[in-house]
């Protein structure tokens, strides 16, 4: 059986993750705690990058639970429909907004009971805004903490509220608040998915991992733009063009 992270080795791990980026941010992008809650709305099942893109131009106008509901479903279904389940997500984002006005005088609640009773809104939406927007020590575990606290050992757990509630348990206070931030970026861009950058990573003497990576992944040649192909249309109309000597 794996051996499990003492307190002192979680805090080591924590605080090299913390070296590497000390004040560490969600990618999102947001301009107050409404349009964060959107945000990470928007953002099940679609990537961060794909989500700013698509709230960029929308969050110049619309900044309100007033001025979305104002905007109406089906012009913010128009705004957002790069986004995957973007007809659902537009439906959830006006009826939580109406709810925002109706219940809450238009201010997001501070309360997880409150944030969940949102249309759109689980756990892992609400451990967000509740981090981000106001400062609480929550771990809003996804894919990529999910996989990090699995593989490494620090957290395992078969679901995500099993190893939100592992990490709970396991990463020191001084680490609580910023502890997904790091997870997530760890995940993303080093622990990634197929081919983990273990040679390169700052935890791999802390990591219980079986299988980790000897050699980094072959960077990608940078390939010169190939030369545009002509059109079959064209290459046609230059076989039947008569040619001089025929002329
Ligand atoms: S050593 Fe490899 S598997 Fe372990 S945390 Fe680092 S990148 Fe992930």
């Amino acid at each position: 059986m794996t051996r499990r992270f003492t307190k002192a080795e979680a805090a080591e791990f924590f605080a090299r993750l913390q070296a590497l980026d000390p004040a560490p941010r969600t990618e999102l992008q947001y301009v107050n705690p409404y349009t964060l809650l959107v945000a990470v709305v928007l953002s099940a099942q679609a990537t961060d990058k794909g989500v700013n893109k698509a709230t960029q131009p929308l969050f110049q106008k619309i900044t309100t639970p007033e001025a979305m509901v104002a905007l109406g479903e089906e012009k913010l279904a128009e705004a957002i429909k790069t986004i995957g389940l973007y007809k659902g997500k537009a439906k959830n984002v006006i009826a939580l907004s109406k709810i925002l006005l109706e219940q809450h005088g238009g201010k997001i609640p501070e309360d997880r009971e409150a944030l969940q009773a949102l249309p759109g809104v689980g756990r892992k939406t609400a451990n967000v805004v509740l981090n981000v927007a106001f400062g609480e020590p929550t771990i809003a575990v996804d894919t990529h903490i999910f996989r990090v606290s699995n593989r490494t050992g620090l957290a395992p757990g078969k679901d995500v509220l099993a190893v939100e509630l592992a990490l709970e348990k396991i990463v020191p206070d001084a680490y609580r608040l910023h502890a997904h931030h790091w997870l997530i970026l760890h995940g993303r861009y080093t622990c990634v998915a197929r081919k983990p950058l273990c040679p390169t990573c700052v935890v791999r003497d802390l990591c219980r991992f079986k299988d980790k990576t000897k050699e980094l992944p072959p960077q990608k040649p940078k390939l010169a733009k190939p030369a545009k192909a002509k059109s079959a249309k064209a290459k046609t109309a230059k076989l039947r063009k008569p040619s001089a000597a025929r002329a």
